[in-house]
């Protein structure tokens, strides 16, 4: 059983303790919550305390598109299933990856925009305006790609069954109608062998593919320490800014970006609590 948090990968600026404490208190929840549940549940549970709270670039706290409007994107993966749904660009919502969730069951797993929203609706989530000040006064400074807060979690359970979940408002101050990583197997990826979550400059996810790059090579017989230097290695000869955490089904936890810093936590080998901010 392990579980390990992320709250965005970014440059150094932004208040590190808030981060620290609201790393280490929904971790602490986390875990607890993965002692009586599945991973599946407890990712999913995991990044909604990560939305509700104001200080990452996802749900309550997403960061707005250059038009001042927010569009969220999640996706949850089911490693037993290997199942993966997502909503890209939705609005009005509290909490994306519950949207995402609720797409397992269905034939139509990821949806977009205007539909995403209306199917939210349809399965009762309310109408939720999840802007903040900070976020509205940073828009008004025009800053684009200063939050880098984007959310995920990944487990293994009591079963040794993986699942990875991912949330983010987006790169901040994009295009309308821009397509984040997070909603994809780039950003988000799950099997039998391993789950990964990414979070930093969308585009670059996306061409490394990254998430599910690191699992397929789990899956093939890499170590996931070993998949991890691999794909971190490449993401380095390209000067991209990104980073990752992973789990194995054997328990094998890691966290590795190309940024000045990433905001996770975990326990170490020797259990201890690991918090990075
Ligand atoms: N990956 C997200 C995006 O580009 C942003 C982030 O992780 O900070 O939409």
């Amino acid at each position: 059983m392990k579980i390990v948090i992320h709250g965005g990968a970014g440059s150094r600026k932004g208040s590190a303790p808030h981060i620290h404490d609201a790393l280490k208190e929904i971790y602490l929840k986390a875990e607890s919550c993965l002692k009586k549940h599945s991973a599946l549940d407890t990712v999913i549970y995991a990044v909604t305390l990560l939305e509700d709270c104001p200080l990452f670039n996802a749900g309550t706290g997403s960061q707005l598109q250059k038009d001042g409007r927010i569009r969220m994107s999640a996706a949850v993966m089911d490693g037993k299933s290997e199942q993966f749904s997502a909503v890209l660009n939705i609005e009005q919502v509290r909490n994306p990856i519950l949207i995402a969730k609720a797409l397992i069951q269905e034939k139509d797993r990821i949806l977009a925009a205007e539909c995403a929203t209306r199917f939210a609706r349809a399965h009762g989530f309310a109408a939720y305006n999840p802007k903040t000040k900070e976020r509205v006064k940073e828009w008004k400074k025009r800053v684009g790609e200063s939050g880098m807060g984007t959310v995920g979690a990944c487990a293994v359970d009591r079963k040794g069954c993986l699942a990875a979940a991912t949330s983010t408002g987006g790169r901040g101050f994009e295009r309308p109608g821009r397509v984040s990583d997070s909603g994809t197997p780039a950003g988000n990826y799950a099997n039998a062998f391993a789950a990964v979550s990414a979070t930093g400059i969308g585009e670059q996810i996306v061409n490394e593919a990254l998430a599910a790059k690191i699992v397929i090579r789990v899956s093939d017989g890499m170590t996931l320490l070993r998949a991890f230097k691999k794909s971190f290695h490449e993401v380095r000869n390209h000067h991209y800014h990104m980073g990752a955490i992973g789990i194995s089904r054997l328990g094998e936890v890691m966290v590795d970006f190309s940024t000045e810093k990433i905001n996770a936590a975990y326990r170490d080998k020797k259990k201890a609590l690991v918090v990075l901010s």
